[in-house]
């Protein structure tokens, strides 16, 4: 049959985390009052001097292609970010703007990876990480952390991990889903291990801005020996609220980057042009005070956790998501349905209780749901009572 879906994309399960989010706008759309804990999406508004400044681009006639890797204005302004905020030398050739943080990680696996390569990935994993992997042909090499370790990736884990057909390490921190953050010498003790192979470095920063009492370290940074074959891979929907403008960014080794842009001349061509117009202002527009109220609602909702019988939860140092064990209430009922996996409990929660939250399968982590705190603290305090609530009928 020659009118098949290919092999390649058959293959692939659509995004969990986006088919969780679309079911619970419908339920909304019906009028039932969902709380809406699964997408991670700040619920803050765009900084407003970017979003004139998108306005002005488009009224100004600032509305036509751009170089298929981003104006030189944008890369300049993310080349002097990279370097004052996380102490990192790149030029702006070294830097390709694509139409967010998806793109670019997408644009990456294809640009480095052939068929049968190996990409090694922490687990828990953000969800779209292994279907990009598989993609580009290459294999996701899988390394579950532990509860114990808090969810970070051990040096011994790395480097059992390693084998000659390892091309690149994935690292997320602050991490989606599990909030962890690795602090300066975990990533100097990781950084010692990726000195002695001989592999891409590819680290996901785009919750640098999101951390509560810690601090956000670049490993590149802090193991320069990494820089000839560290990609970071940042972007503006995170720290500042722009995820329907669609940018994001690579900074990599001028070889990458080049192939990069020019895959991406071909795939999308230049990112909007008008968002990049408003990411130049944004990148001057950050407000703290996103991060002080995402800091109460994490410490209201994991204390609130922490509190429910049959549930363990870490506390996470970044991003805006919490990642409670649910394990302990495996093997309970409601309404004659047995609690056996995740999903099975986040279907529950979100058929009697009206709470949408995300299951860990979807991030490589069964005994997990994923709760999103980028939400009002009213409906934060509402799930609550409802996981409480839910929680407790459970027989
Ligand atoms: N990386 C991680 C870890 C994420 O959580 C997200 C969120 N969607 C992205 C990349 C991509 O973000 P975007 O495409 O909106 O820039
Ligand atoms: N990264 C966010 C999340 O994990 C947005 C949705 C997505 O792109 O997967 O919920």
């Amino acid at each position: 049959m020659n009118h098949r879906i290919s092999s390649r994309v058959r293959n692939i399960a659509p995004s969990a985390t986006m088919s969780v989010d679309a079911k619970t706008k419908a339920l909304l759309k019906e009028g039932k009052p969902v709380v809406n804990m699964s997408v991670g999406e700040p619920d803050f508004n765009t900084p407003l001097p970017a979003s004139f400044a998108g306005i002005q681009a488009i009224t100004e006639g600032n509305t036509r292609y751009t170089a298929a890797a981003g104006t030189l204005e944008l890369r300049r302004a993310i080349a002097s970010k990279l370097m004052v905020e996380n102490g990192l030398q790149f030029s702006p050739e070294q830097i390709v703007v694509s139409s967010g943080a998806k793109h670019s990680l997408f644009n990456i696996f294809l640009s480095i990876c052939d068929d049968g390569d190996e990409v090694i990935l922490p687990a828990p994993y953000w969800v779209s990480y292994p279907e990009q992997i598989r993609l580009a042909g290459a294999v996701p090499v899988i390394v579950s952390c532990d509860e114990a370790s808090g969810y970070k990736l051990t040096p011994e884990q790395l480097e059992a991990a390693i084998t000659p057909k390892t091309k690149a390490v994935l690292l997320n921190s602050p991490n989606n889903p599990t909030g962890a953050v690795y602090s300066e010498s975990e990533l100097r003790a990781l950084g010692a291990v990726l000195a002695r192979h001989d592999v891409y470095v590819v680290t996901d920063e785009i919750y640098e801005r999101l951390v509560y009492n810690t601090r956000h370290f670049s490993i590149s940074a802090l193991v320069p020996e990494l820089q000839p074959r560290t990609i970071v891979v940042n972007g503006f929907s995170k720290a500042f609220a722009m995820t329907g403008w669609r940018l994001g960014y690579i900074a990599a080794p001028l070889d990458v980057a080049k192939a990069i842009a020019s895959l991406q001349s071909h795939g999308t061509g230049s990112p909007s042009t008008i968002s990049q117009a408003a990411g130049v202002v944004a990148l001057q527009s950050f407000d703290p005070s996103m991060v002080e109220e995402f800091h109460r609602r994490r410490d209201v909702l994991v204390r609130e956790l922490q509190s429910m019988p049959g549930i363990q939860c870490l506390m996470p140092e970044g991003a805006f998501y919490v990642f409670p064990n649910i394990s302990g209430v495996f093997g309970k009922k409601l309404g004659g349905k047995v609690v056996d996996s995740a999903a099975t409990f986040c279907e529950l929660l979100l058929e009697h209780d009206l709470v949408a939250a995300v299951p860990g399968e979807a991030f490589g982590a069964p005994n997990n749901i994923r709760l999103s705190y980028a939400t009002s603290m009213a409906n934060i305090e509402t799930a609550v009572e409802r996981i409480r609530s839910f929680l407790g009928r459970l027989a």
